[in-house]
């Protein structure tokens, strides 16, 4: 594979390899880097989906099962109401009902292409699920490490699609110090750790370029993203920069966030206050119940870049905004899709979105996923 591993924090750089150790001076996982051959201008794409950005991407022989290339679908009613030119970018579109896809279907590829027979990793949500139909498409064995109570339909999704789901009694952590015992005693097993692989957020940023030539060549005011591992967000904005070093966008867009009260240590640190919480509340959005994301510093450090702000939002606002969505719009999505849509009137009553803004907010997972309305 081509391309660099690079910190995100300061200047260490090694060359890729299928499970990449920490930054050893920082202790923050990389971020992977590639310069495309020649100057890459938007008219010399070919394809759809995300592939379409594949000299942007680890050079490996895709896996795909037509991920990205998601409608972004002008709001009829809730723009107008607050006064914003708001658009959604529907990822529940994608092929598992999530825009993990975009970052499964990457990590998947890139591991394969180091000879990956099986991965593992500790997810019962949207990325297990991406995780598994990805190691389904590649011939590649999947284990899912998950809180022996996960259940619902993201969990039968994961077993539909043949991955082994590993039961781990006790808190979420015990998950995955089994997932990393679990690696260390089969060399065969990769630990595809989506939260930390930089193959994972290197396909997120194809967000950013889509939306990019969705706008007709520009990038929007802001983009509103719900925040857990927050590899959503380094997408956006790892991708909105790449976009303007290659000279097609004159600017980067805001991006804010969202959290769950229940859970909310980006808001948190965004204001001072110490990032960790021992043991987060229970939330509707459970994408969203991350007490300590691995990338923590490195979401931090990106939201400064852009200027973006950080808004806590409480439960019944989240699900009045997934009531909202389905009712007003026609758009059913899962509550952690629904954060950054809570988090609006917030955003405009500080002034960080002005009336008259061009605001996307990407939908990240269907509301099929949740199993109740
Ligand atoms: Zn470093």
């Amino acid at each position: 594979m081509t391309g660099a591993l690079r910190c995100p924090l300061c200047s260490f750089s090694t060359v890729p390899v299928a499970v990449p150790p920490l930054c050893p001076r920082c202790a923050v996982p990389l971020g992977y880097h590639r310069e495309p051959s020649s100057q890459l201008a938007p008219s010399s794409l070919t394809g759809r989906g995300i592939w379409r950005y594949a000299p942007l991407l680890p050079d490996v022989e895709p896996a795909t099962l037509g991920e990205g290339w998601t409608p972004l679908v002008p709001s009829s009613r809730l723009g107008p109401q607050l006064g914003v030119r708001l658009w959604f970018k529907v990822e529940g579109m994608n092929p598992t009902g999530s825009f993990k896809d975009r970052g499964a279907a990457v990590l998947v590829a890139a591991l394969r292409s180091f000879g990956a027979r099986a991965v593992a990793d500790d997810s019962s949500g949207n990325a297990g699920a991406a995780l598994a139909a990805y190691a389904a498409r590649a011939g590649i064995r999947a284990r899912l490490f998950v809180p022996a109570h996960a259940s619902g339909p993201k969990l039968a999704q994961i077993a539909a699609y043949g991955a082994e789901v590993v039961r781990v009694p006790g808190p979420r952590e015990r998950a995955t110090n089994a997932v990393r015992e679990a690696c260390v005693s089969d060399p065969d097993l990769l630990y595809a750790s989506h939260n930390a692989s930089p193959y994972f957020v290197a396909g997120l940023t194809t967000i950013a370029y889509e939306l990019f030539e969705d706008l007709g060549g520009r990038a929007p005011d802001h983009i509103v993203v719900p925040v857990g591992g927050g590899g959503l967000l380094l997408g956006l904005v790892h991708g909105f920069t790449r976009a303007r070093e290659l000279g097609w966008s004159g600017r980067a867009p805001r991006v804010h966030v969202a959290q769950p009260e229940a859970c909310a240590p980006i808001v948190r640190a965004s204001e001072g206050a110490d990032p960790l919480e021992p043991a987060p509340r229970a939330t509707v959005a459970e994408g969203a119940r991350i007490p300590r994301p691995d990338r923590g510093r490195e979401i931090l450090a990106a939201l400064h870049a852009v200027g973006g702000e950080a808004v806590a939002v409480g439960e019944e606002e989240i699900v009045t905004a997934q009531a909202t969505l389905a009712r007003a719009e026609g758009l059913w999505v899962e509550p952690t899709a629904a954060l950054p849509i809570a988090a609006l009137p917030s955003l405009l009553a500080r002034g960080a979105i002005r009336p008259g803004d061009e605001v996307v907010v990407p939908l990240t997972g269907h509301g099929l996923k949740a199993g109740k309305g």
